[in-house]
């Protein structure tokens, strides 16, 4: 371990490039207003009267060269709860807008989070850090700046639980709670009541939106647009830098490319982001904006956990690729002034849609344990896979760890049904036609997989490296969040502990990667979210 790992809070270094380079509202006070020609406003964040760390990543202050012992000290609160800064901070919201629901919605911008600042590692790495939940900016339009515990407790633990999945997000450094009250109408029903607040610290190297650039192309300011895309390209995807116009397009396209990336992830592991908003999509292809979002438990492609999006259900699980196509749509369209061949985004766009045709299918088959997807041999038992699983409600995270399970040799129709039993809702129900396709398709998937010629227990393990057996349930976050309403915040740890190695069996933890029981079937914060949080 060198020096660089065990730095103290006071020497941790700050280079914050995105205030430094870009141009700042000069407006200091903290109302609400329209912000132009800026990409950012000063603010800071509010003091609370009694911040409380209740959980952490270790490993995201590993990337900061953070001495684990900081996470004890008294400051620590402080700081990441909002009351202190460390010399070199210097903070700010950022201005963006968005489309909200497939309509444009104008400014958005950081309305509850605020950047303290870009943390630079030994290794050089930048990481900027963010307060989500520590009051209000000049973005906060009509809301009030703040987080409470519940949503907060399932950002930091989803954050997290992705980066263990192998899934591109943003990161969480520290989960606090402010002591303060907050008030919310959780169902947006007429009974708002107080929650308490707390505030997460995210870690990522840019929390650039799509929207920061469709803010400017929307109000004609593309000298802004401009700077702001230079400033991004040259700070994040240095390998494009240069001075030609082309690399406008050749960015766009790679911005396509890691959407796809993610979104792919998203569809392996059964994750539904829930509102995705263009201001909810990264700039780097990150996971961004923990709100509403939701496992999949049975799949279901229809499935949505966003109440707000119940009647159109565009944030649907199986609609996310195309979703993002759509936002990327938009974002082209934002840089359009920057690029003389509109062709060229036009050829981003399509390579997003091969990515993810083509990606898909490798994913799938890696989760079926073949050695590589072939159209020709593969399409029909893909196709017949997804009717399978929609026969009857099975749980999408089970039914791969059991398909793992099944030997290539094995005939015994009682020993794969009862293999796979696990991860239907109502396993009585699997008779009859039911069972004789589900079995008709084990058969052809063997059958494919004597193709390939691995051993058994090659296959499992190339299929549990890609098959998680834990994940983030909706029930085990509420769970944690019931207990630690109550005061006891211990499982926010144990689930995270658990969700650190999301790909092997954990013993004595077995009970994290059961079913939703039955009780979790209609709760609230289970099955159910809005995006008040
Ligand atoms: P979302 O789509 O939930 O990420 O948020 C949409 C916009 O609303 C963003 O500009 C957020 O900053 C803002 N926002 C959400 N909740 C609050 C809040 N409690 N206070 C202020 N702004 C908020
Ligand atoms: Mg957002």
């Amino acid at each position: 371990m060198t020096e660089n790992l065990k730095r103290r809070l006071n020497e941790l270094e700050f280079d914050n490039r995105f205030v430094n380079e870009l141009p700042a509202d000069p407006d200091l006070s903290n109302g609400r207003r329209q912000v132009v020609g800026a990409c950012y406003s000063r603010v800071l964040p509010t003091p609370v009267v009694k911040p409380t760390l209740i959980a952490y990543a270790a490993e995201v202050g590993e990337l900061l060269d953070l001495n684990p012992e900081e996470f004890e000290s008294p400051e620590f609160p402080q700081i990441f709860g909002g009351n202190r800064l460390l010399e070199g901070m210097d903070p700010y919201a950022m201005c963006y807008g968005g489309h909200q629901f497939g309509n444009w919605a104008g400014q958005l911008g950081d309305g509850r989070a605020i950047n303290l600042g870009e943390v630079v590692n030994g290794a050089g790495d930048q990481w900027a850090l963010q307060l989500k939940g520590a009051g209000p900016t000049p973005y906060s339009r009509t809301a009030d700046g703040l987080a409470v515990l519940r949503s907060s407790i399932r950002e930091f633990l989803c954050s997290e639980a992705m980066y263990h999945l192998g899934v591109p997000t943003t990161r969480a450094l520290s989960l606090v709670l402010t002591g303060e009250q907050v008030m919310r109408d959780m169902l947006y029903d007429g009974n708002p009541k107080y929650e308490a607040g707390a505030v997460v610290c995210r870690v990522a190297p840019s929390f650039i939106r799509f929207g920061n650039f469709q803010i400017f192309a929307a109000r004609d300011d593309v000298e802004n647009l401009r700077r702001l895309c230079d400033f991004t390209i040259k700070d994040a995807f240095p390998h494009l830098h240069s001075d030609q116009p082309e690399k406008y397009s050749a960015w766009f396209e790679e911005v396509c490319k890691r959407t796809a990336e993610m979104v792919i992830h998203w569809m392996r592991v059964g994750f539904v982001h829930g509102v995705m908003n263009t201001d909810n999509m990264s700039i780097l292809g990150l996971t961004i904006d923990y709100g509403p979002y939701g496992w999949l438990e049975d799949y279901n492609p229809g499935w949505t956990p966003n109440t707000t999006d119940a009647a159109g259900k565009r944030y649907r699980f199986g609609n996310q690729p195309l979703v993002a196509h759509w936002n990327l749509y938009q974002l082209g369209n934002a840089i359009m002034p920057l690029v003389n061949d509109v062709e060229s985004l036009q050829r981003g766009l399509e390579i997003y849609l091969d990515r993810i045709e083509s990606g898909s299918s490798q994913m799938i088959a890696e989760k079926l344990g073949l050695l590589k997807y072939s159209a020709a041999s593969d399409e029909g038992l893909k196709k017949e896979l997804f009717e399978i699983l929609i026969l009857l409600e099975t749980d999408m995270t089970i039914f791969f760890r059991s398909l793992a399970e099944i030997g290539i040799n094995e005939q015994s129709e009682e020993k794969i049904i009862s293999i796979l039993s696990e991860a239907y809702y109502s396993p009585a129900l699997l008779v009859g036609e039911i069972r004789l396709r589900v079995l008709n398709w084990v058969r052809d998937y063997q059958c494919r997989l004597r193709t390939d010629g691995l051993s058994n227990e090659e296959r499992k393990a190339r299929m549990n490296r890609v098959n998680p057996k834990y994940v983030l349930r909706n029930y085990l976050a509420q769970l944690a969040i019931d207990r630690s309403e109550q005061g006891d915040h211990s499982m926010i740890g144990e689930l995270l502990d658990v969700l650190r190695n999301p790909y092997e069996e954990q013993d004595g933890k077995e009970a994290f990667a059961e079913k939703r029981p039955e009780w979790a079937r209609n709760r609230v914060g289970c099955s159910m979210l809005s995006c008040s949080s």
